[in-house]
């Protein structure tokens, strides 16, 4: 089968860890170490004939940058994850990927997590709907905590990946 590698970057507190974990395990975490860098490998099933994804968690901090970049760089392409009710993740999201992906090339796909929180924005969810137009990339409303759109995201990022 073929191996993927799929990193999740994005702010901390975002839902990185929690998705990550939803995927694999089919539940959910309220407290995961922000701190934690980890790795993940599961044969899926979403994508035609199967794949063995391998998911990159990173830690958001400012201070684990170093980590974050090596990940990137060995990734096949990248989950860019903000949550609905912090429109300040979707802007830390973006100056994230201008220092790893200047020229916009890399596969990525972009996530608005926590869509099951009534304290979604709507501005949160407008402005990344323009953002990801503007990147050419898939948008992707997901819950870590209901499972909802998770699938989906990873599927949506191993057909960005096989087209690349
Ligand atoms: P990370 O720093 O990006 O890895 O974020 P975590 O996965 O550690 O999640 C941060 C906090 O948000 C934790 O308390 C999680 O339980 C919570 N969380 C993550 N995803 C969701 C979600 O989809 N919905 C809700 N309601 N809470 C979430
Ligand atoms: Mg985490």
């Amino acid at each position: 089968l073929p191996e993927y590698k799929a990193a999740l970057v994005g702010a901390s507190g975002v839902g990185k860890s929690a998705l990550a974990i939803q995927l694999n395990y089919q539940c959910f975490v309220e407290d995961h170490d922000p701190t934690i860098q980890d790795s993940y490998w599961k044969e899926v099933a979403l994508s035609p004939g199967g794949c063995v994804l391998n998911v990159l968690d990173t830690a958001g901090q400012p201070v684990h940058r170093a980590l974050r970049d090596q990940c990137l760089a060995i990734s096949d392409g990248v989950l860019g994850v903000f949550a609905l009710d912090r429109p300040d993740s979707l802007a830390q999201l973006r100056q994230m990927r201008a220092t790893w992906d200047p020229c916009c090339t890399r596969p990525l796909v972009l996530v608005g997590n926590k869509c099951d929180l009534a304290s979604t924005s709507k501005e949160a969810h407008t402005a990344a709907a323009a953002l990801a137009e503007s990147w050419g990339t898939p948008f992707v409303v997901t819950s870590a905590k209901t499972g909802q759109g998770v699938e989906e995201a990873f599927a949506l990022l191993i057909q960005a990946i096989q087209r690349d």
